[in-house]
């Protein structure tokens, strides 16, 4: 796993046991209950770990010489790796701090060999020490790049890290698809095209050009945009992540698309009626207020048309109530039907209806209302088994060219088309008034 490390303590092991003529040399990461961890080997060789602790050899004072092997009680899994039985063995302790009995573990199957010959292995504990503990922190540290590579995918965001050096950067996997890149550390320069490419395929990229291009130049600017590519729409936050002083620079990209798909349906059954779809009462006077302004800005006029389904009472009583449900929601179709898009229209009530126009003049809202009234009266309005005749009465006031001090102009348009309403349904119904003042 760790090549380097490893390959140093098989070299140590090697030399050992080449210098003093040994059958096998292991160097053991042990803890301080006895656990040990055979790291290396010569010959190499594959052991598991083992509890040393048993064996005697912790007992023994240790002076650089080997002591007969028939009084240590060894590890079968290191008896079995020799060619024969052992008959001699030295411990060389190189201790380190996570691992305070590891050592070196020679073992011989002919005669022990002389001092001068073994002087030198000792010597070798503070490299086999060393190496372990460099080992460790190596193993560490790749632990916790495996450990922050899991941690960036698993948060549910596309996540480019670019290091303060400005030289290298990260992406997960998340970041990888959006940008058409494979995951993982990138030279930081290599990643600028694909964002950039992410960027420009966004729909709102001019937005987004502009509200980045003021912060060039700002290593501490912090801002969070929807990019919208396509169907999707991604909160794409950056802001600065300081590192030794440097400061890097990390995106988010979050997919809110769901979020704010929720968000638009609450906000739409929140302004919208339940039983005929169309605004109501509270939206339609929030938005009428945006229509007015905007009137106002470009020296239009508006209308209102209250429209009241006639003699209704007398369908619920004849049909019962759910079919005047149906009958209500027909009338809010055609209507709706029969005007323009920009128009905007209201259940103001009951079987109440409120249209607003934005008007250029020339009798527009008469028109309107009498394009409406025919919509409904035209032809009997079908439900189940049942046509039934409806029609509608419709007061209109109108109000041209508004300037900026027009207020309360809305209530006021609406107390006249209420009472234009009231004319058409003295008048006979299935007719249109329009409220005679401006
Ligand atoms: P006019 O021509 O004078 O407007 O007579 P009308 O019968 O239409 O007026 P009125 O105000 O006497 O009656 C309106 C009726 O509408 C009374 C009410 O029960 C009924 N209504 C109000 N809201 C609903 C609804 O959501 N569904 C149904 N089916 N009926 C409703
Ligand atoms: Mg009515
Ligand atoms: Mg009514």
């Amino acid at each position: 796993m760790i090549p380097t490390f490893s390959e140093a303590l098989y070299e140590l092991c090697g030399f050992a046991r080449v210098a003093c003529d040994a059958a096998l040399v292991m160097a053991l990461e042990v803890d301080d209950a006895g656990r040990a961890t055979p790291v290396a080997s010569s010959p190499p060789h594959h052991f598991t770990g083992f509890n040393l602790d048993r064996s005697g050899v912790f007992d023994t004072g240790w002076s650089h010489l080997p002591l007969a092997a028939d009084s240590f009680r060894l590890p079968t899994a290191v008896v079995h790796a020799l060619p024969d039985r052992p008959a001699s063995l030295l411990f060389v302790p190189a201790p380190v701090d996570h691992a305070p009995k590891s050592g070196l573990l020679l073992f011989w199957t002919t005669i022990p060999p002389t001092a001068p010959l073994i002087q030198h292995v000792p010597l070798l504990a503070s490299s086999v020490a060393n190496t372990l503990m460099t080992r460790r922190e190596a193993a560490r540290q790749m632990a916790m790049r495996d450990q922050f590579n899991d941690l960036l995918d698993s948060v549910p965001s596309g996540i480019v890290l670019f290091d303060g050096d400005g030289q290298s950067a990260v992406i997960n996997q998340r970041a990888a698809d959006l940008l058409a890149a494979m995951p993982g550390p990138h030279r930081a320069r290599d990643l600028a095209a694909p964002m950039r490419a992410l960027r420009a395929r966004c729909d709102n990229h001019a937005a987004l050009d502009t509200a980045y291009a003021a912060h060039v130049g700002n290593v501490n600017y912090a801002v969070s945009m929807h990019w919208i590519v396509g169907e999707r729409t991604y909160e794409v936050d950056t802001h600065p992540v300081s590192g030794d002083g440097q400061h890097g620079r990390i995106w988010l990209f979050t997919d809110v698309t769901a979020e704010l798909q929720l968000s638009a349906r609450l906000r739409g059954l929140a302004d919208s009626d339940s039983l005929t779809g169309l605004s109501n009462r509270r939206y339609f006077e929030q938005r009428s207020a945006q229509i007015i302004t905007a009137a106002q800005g470009d020296g239009r006029g508006i209308a209102i048309l209250m429209v009241d389904v006639d003699h209704f009472k007398q369908i619920n009583d004849t049909y019962g109530h759910p079919v005047g449900d149906e009958v209500l929601k027909a009338v809010a179709a055609r209507c709706q039907e029969a005007l323009r898009e920009h128009d905007l229209i209201a259940r103001f009530g009951g079987e109440e209806f409120v249209v607003l126009l934005a008007t250029s003049g020339n009798d527009e809202a008469g028109m309107v209302a009498e394009r409406l009234r025919q919509a409904i009266a035209r032809v009997p309005i079908a439900v189940g088994d049942v046509d039934i005749t409806v029609s509608v009465s419709i007061g209109a006031a109108t109000r041209d060219a508004l300037d900026g001090n027009d207020r309360n102009v809305l209530q006021m348009l609406v107390a006249r088309a209420d009472s234009a309403l009231y004319d058409a349904k003295r008048d006979g119904r299935n007719c249109v008034r329009i409220s005679p003042g401006t």
